[in-house]
């Protein structure tokens, strides 16, 4: 089975928000809502300062808190890649997983159900990149297999340093960021 994730290369984005607008128009995200969102975080000592900027949503964590905390099954890992979604019809709006998530990734859609990103799978499944990869105009981020070892991601990976966000969470997230 596939493992799908991201590698987003740290030193090309420049935070121009592309992403965060491309899926909100993708998958009709709610007005004051966001499936993915900019964070930019200064390092270093003056005058010797870096900011480092990251394009963040739902990693698709391996150990996924969420699933295992939702009470009816409605999160779950998905057989392609191992996509963490929910049911719609079978989310009780309990909030378990938004509690459990320690990356705030998701929000109570207006119409009862909890949401977040999907690594826009219905466009996976037609061979797609996801629609925030496909518009980023410097090409730093980057959606594949991790566990195929001839993917972009996973020679990327080798190649360069990276991190991923709160491994200590023990949440094993699929989205990493190459410094
Ligand atoms: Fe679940 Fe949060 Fe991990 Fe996404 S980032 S899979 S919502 S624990
Ligand atoms: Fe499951 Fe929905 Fe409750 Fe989240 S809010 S734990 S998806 S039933
Ligand atoms: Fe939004 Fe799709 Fe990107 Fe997830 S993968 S942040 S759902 S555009």
């Amino acid at each position: 089975m596939a493992r799908f994730g991201m590698v987003i290369d740290t030193r090309k984005c420049v935070g121009c928000t592309d992403c965060v607008i491309a899926c909100e128009t993708e998958n009709n995200v709610p007005n004051g809502f966001s499936r993915d969102w900019i964070v930019q975080i200064s390092k270093g000592k003056f005058p010797n300062t870096q900011v480092e900027i990251l394009s963040e949503r739902c990693n698709h964590c391996t150990d996924a808190p969420c699933v295992t905390s939702c009470p009816t099954g409605a999160s779950h890992h998905h057989e392609l890649g191992g996509v963490v979604l929910v049911t719609h019809n079978e989310c009780i709006g309990c909030k378990a997983c938004i509690e459990s998530c320690p990356y705030d990734a998701r929000f109570v859609h207006p119409e009862g159900y909890v949401d977040k990103c999907t690594f826009c799978i219905h466009r996976v499944e037609d061979g797609l990149d996801p629609a925030c990869v496909s518009v980023c105009p410097t090409h730093c981020m980057h959606f594949g297999d991790l566990d195929d070892p001839n993917s972009e991601v996973s020679k990327l990976l080798l190649m360069r340093k990276h991190h991923s966000l709160k491994p200590e969470a023990g949440t094993n997230p699929n989205i990493f960021y190459l410094t």
